[in-house]
């Protein structure tokens, strides 16, 4: 039996994404695999994810994180993946280290938010934020292998999609997943 063969008879995988306190740059990268995006689609279906409208993330066999912890909703929604997914992914700097909005790990985070909301030219009568429905903010940003355990961690910011379709399809071909030197980077 050939490949193409054996994956129409292979059941499709079930992926969920969400971005944490990332900037939904690791999104676009996964979108920068282009036309390949085609044969993603017959090998996967996708449960909750920015690219979805669904609202929970159900059973699924991959959970890809983009972005670190840096709010109480984040913890929230990343023990949310980690209780449904078999496989859970850091994807990015953010996810797997905090990345650049962890730099704000060095300053107080009441500081920060009265420097943004009360303190700013121009703005009579300005307060923080205190509706009940607004998540609060964390002391310090974290990277998500803080809070859940996490199965494999891609680093860059963003990954490459090159380096997104590698991981994904040895992944879901039942690989361990193995990325080339030139696609594995930090920046
Ligand atoms: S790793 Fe980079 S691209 Fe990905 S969410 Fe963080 S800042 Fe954005």
């Amino acid at each position: 039996m050939d490949n193409a063969a054996r994956d129409a008879r292979r059941p499709k995988l079930r992926v969920a994404t969400t971005s944490l306190a990332g900037c939904f740059g690791c999104h676009m990268s996964l979108l920068d695999i282009d036309e390949r995006l085609f044969d993603l689609v017959e090998l996967v279906d996708f449960d909750r994810s920015p690219l979805t409208d669904i609202k929970h993330c159900g059973p699924c066999d991959i959970g890809l994180i983009e972005g670190g912890v840096c709010n109480a909703e984040n913890v929230h929604v990343l023990r949310e993946f980690r209780r449904n997914c078999k496989i859970l992914v850091a994807v990015g700097a953010c996810s797997v280290n905090g990345g650049l909005p962890a730099q704000r790990n060095h300053l107080d985070v009441g500081a920060c938010l009265q420097q943004v909301y009360q303190y700013r030219e121009g703005v009579a009568g300005a307060q923080i934020p205190s509706d009940p429905e607004l998540p609060l903010l964390l002391d310090k940003v974290r990277p998500i292998h803080e809070v859940v355990r996490v199965d494999y961690f891609v680093p860059g910011c963003p990954p490459s999609g090159d380096a997104l379709w590698k991981f994904l399809t040895d992944l879901i071909s039942g690989r361990t997943p193995r990325l080339s030197h030139p696609m594995l980077h930090y920046d």
